[in-house]
Order: structure tokens, then C-alpha cells, then sequence
């Protein structure tokens, strides 16, 4: 099944990123969120990235503007009823998910295939509340979605061969590089780095080392672009507490108990660069560790 359209479903950081490669890889997007601000924000958004992408030389003026040309925005969700492909990244909360869905089935092609970019929920689960489990599955991108090269396919329990073929045909016209994944709790990336990090906070929590040293122990000694502690308030704490409770809960093993501290910054509303202190202080010139 040829994709030519692609109904996105929520224009937040990740709808917007999706959107906008999606639109330069000239798929025609159909963008919605319930607020016309997120519309118009991801609009401004995707128009000042693309404009940052031509002065680097990346794209052209002319990619550009065709590519701002095929976004067409809406707050009403029966617009995306001639979408091939609908992938879902609105807000990450099980009830959200599913009632999109179930507003949006009416309204869609019998072979449109259904897709949902969750960092956290299960595949198997969504796709079982709708009308066709076998052409639904996980589309998982990574922030920023114009720069990360990553994209995981998660098959849900039901997903057919036909569905995954033609979401991999999708990631490789974006030019990035898909991975396989089984439909369990975090996947693959987070799966791994989620613990990795949470060990990172209990490395801190225990006095093994200061905030400084093991961001530079794992940058210099492992050769990562960023600590784990920076990294984590790059992703915000919330958002590694939320994912770690979801590995706990989900794979029931207490080897993925989240550290009392990374709790402790969450609960003082300590979120990371969001909320300018987490792991450091961003407040001024400088990132102050605040251990
Ligand atoms: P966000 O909060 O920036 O955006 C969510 C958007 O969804 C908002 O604009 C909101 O108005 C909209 N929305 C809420 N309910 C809606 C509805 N019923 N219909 C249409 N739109 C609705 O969130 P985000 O960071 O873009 O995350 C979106 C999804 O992507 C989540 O499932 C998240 O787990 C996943 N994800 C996030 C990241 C990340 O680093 N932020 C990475 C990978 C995947």
C-alpha cells in the first residue's frame, strides 16, 4: 500500500518534529491538536527550524517552502479521514490515546494503517481497543525528530507483516534508520537507558561520586556526548521517574526500583532544564551541579 498522506495527531514537541520531517520527505501531513495556540506554535516552530536547516545549507529555500506547503492544520480529527497513515503523539496518557482513537475510526479508510509514537503505553493494548489490531503499531521517534537518526517499530502482538513493511518504507524515505522492537515496557532505548541513568542517581545517592564527576567519569571514560545526569535533565526528571515506574510496574522486577533520589528532585518540583534546576542549576551563566 502506497503512503501519500499522513494524519498526525497531537502538535507538541513530537508532533511537530514528526510533521516536519514528514512534510520535506514530501508526504502530504495533516497536523491536529484540540488547541489552535499548539497548531499555530508548531507552525512558528517548524518554519523557524526549517529556516535554521537552510542557513546551515542542509535544505534548500524552494525544500523549504514546498515543505511548509504540505502541512495543512486542523482541530477537528475527522480531517485525517483520508490519511494512508495516522501516527498518534498527543499527550502521554492511556485515556487520551484511546478515546483519539475511537474518534477517529469512523471517520478512516478500511486499510489506513494506525500508528502511535508512546514512549511508555502498550502497543498491544491500543491497538486491541480498535477496529483493526493487525494494522496497528508503535512508531517511536526520538527528540529532536529532525536530528535524531533513530526511529523504533514496535509490532503489537496482532501486527501484520504488510503494516511493518510499509512503516519501514516510511523510515527509510526520511533517511533515518529503523529498529525492530518487541512490544514490552521501554522498549529498546529506553529499556536500556533509563536504568542506566536511574544507576547513575543512586551512584550520586550512595556518596560514590558528586554530580561533576560521574557526568565526566561517563563522558571522558565512556566516551558519551553527555552525562547521565545532564542527559537526565535534558529529558526531564518526571518524565525518567515516569518511564522508570512504567519498567518496574510492567517487567516486575526490582532491579528497576527508582532511585529514592531521582523521587526526592521530582517531589520539589526539581524537573531539569524545564523548570531551570534539576541535577544543576541553570539560573545563571553557568550550570551549577546542585550536589
Ligand atoms: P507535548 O505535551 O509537547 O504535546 C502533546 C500535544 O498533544 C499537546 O499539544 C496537546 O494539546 C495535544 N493533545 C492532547 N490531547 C489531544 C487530543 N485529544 N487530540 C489532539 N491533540 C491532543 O508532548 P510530546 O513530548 O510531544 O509527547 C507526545 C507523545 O510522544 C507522547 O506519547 C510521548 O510519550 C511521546 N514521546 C515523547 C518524547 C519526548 O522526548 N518528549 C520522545 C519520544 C516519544
Amino acid at each position: 500500500m502506497e503512503i501519500k498522506t499522513i494524519g498526525i495527531v497531537g502538535a507538541g514537541q513530537m508532533g511537530n518534529g514528526i510533521a516536519h520531517v514528514m512534510a520535506l520527505a514530501d508526504y502530504n501531513v495533516m497536523l491536529n491538536d484540540v488547541s489552535e495556540d499548539a497548531l499555530s506554535g508548531a507552525m512558528d516552530t517548524m518554519a523557524r527550524n526549517m529556516d535554521r536547516q537552510v542557513s546551515r545549507g542542509k535544505i534548500s529555500e524552494a525544500a523549504r517552502d514546498t515543505g511548509l506547503s504540505r502541512i495543512t492544520t486542523t482541530v477537528a480529527l475527522k480531517d485525517l479521514g483520508q490519511s494512508d497513515l495516522i501516527i498518534e503523539a498527543a499527550t502521554e496518557r492511556e485515556t487520551v490515546k484511546q478515546a483519539i482513537f475511537e474518534d477517529l475510526l469512523p471517520h478512516l479508510k478500511p486499510n489506513t494503517i494506525l500508528t502511535s509514537n508512546t514512549s511508555s503505553i502498550s502497543i498491544t493494548r491500543l491497538a486491541s481497543r480498535t477496529d483493526r489490531p493487525e494494522k496497528f503499531m508503535g512508531f517511536h521517534f526520538m527528540n529532536p525528530v529532525p536530528v535524531m537518526q533513530l526511529v523504533e517499530l514496535i509490532r503489537g502482538i496482532a501486527t501484520d507483516e504488510e503494516t511493518f513493511v510499509a512503516c519501514k518504507s516510511v523510515v527509510d524515505r526520511l533517511n533515518k534508520t529503523a529498529a525492530s522492537a518487541e512490544d514490552f515496557p521501554g522498549f529498546i532505548v529506553n529499556r536500556i537507558l533509563m536504568p542506566m541513568i536511574n544507576e547513575a542517581v543512586y551512584t550520586l545517592y550512595e556518596g560514590v561520586g558528586s554530580v561533576q564527576s560521574i557526568d565526566s567519569s561517563m563522558r571522558l571514560g565512556a566516551n558519551h556526548p553527555m552525562g547521565p545526569l545532564e542527559l537526565a535533565d535534558f529529558i526531564g526528571l518526571d518524565t525518567c521517574l515516569a518511564i522508570m515506574n512504567v519498567l518496574h510496574d510492567g517487567l516486575a522486577d526490582t532491579k528497576y526500583r527508582p532511585c529514592p533520589l531521582l523521587t526526592k528532585y521530582v517531589e520539589a518540583g526539581w524537573l531539569g532544564r524545564k523548570t531551570d534546576r534539576g541535577f544543576y542549576d541553570y539560573r545563571g551563566e553557568m550550570p551549577v551541579p546542585t550536589r
